[in-house]
């Protein structure tokens, strides 16, 4: 499993989200992809029933999620997390966010 990052200022370790081209906090112009914490809590969760790429019946389960650093991410889910879910962020090959419950 590769590192969960966040595009964010090294200079000050302020994450930004979305990516910026100047830090919010510092104003430095140096920001990059920088390793954060996996880790936010479902706020509210939907499913998608057509969009492109959707066979007849299947679905897609999305998710808003309140990442440690404040910013809120559209993350993909494997099933319906209900809001107050613990969750660990991971992002796969597609490019896609994707969020897990964690245990406990
Ligand atoms: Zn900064």
């Amino acid at each position: 499993m590769t590192q969960f990052r966040l595009y964010g200022c090294p200079a000050c370790g302020q994450l930004q989200f979305p990516p910026r081209r100047r830090c919010g906090r510092c104003s430095g112009t140096a920001l990059g992809w920088m390793p954060a914490s996996p880790r936010g809590v479902i706020e509210d969760a939907t499913i998608v029933r057509r969009a492109a790429g959707l066979a007849p019946g299947e679905v897609r389960h999305l998710a808003t999620v309140a990442h440690e650093s404040g910013a809120r991410l559209i993350v993909r889910t494997p099933e319906a997390l209900p809001a107050g879910t613990a969750v660990r962020l991971e992002m796969h090959e597609s490019d896609a966010l994707w969020a897990d419950a964690t245990e406990g």
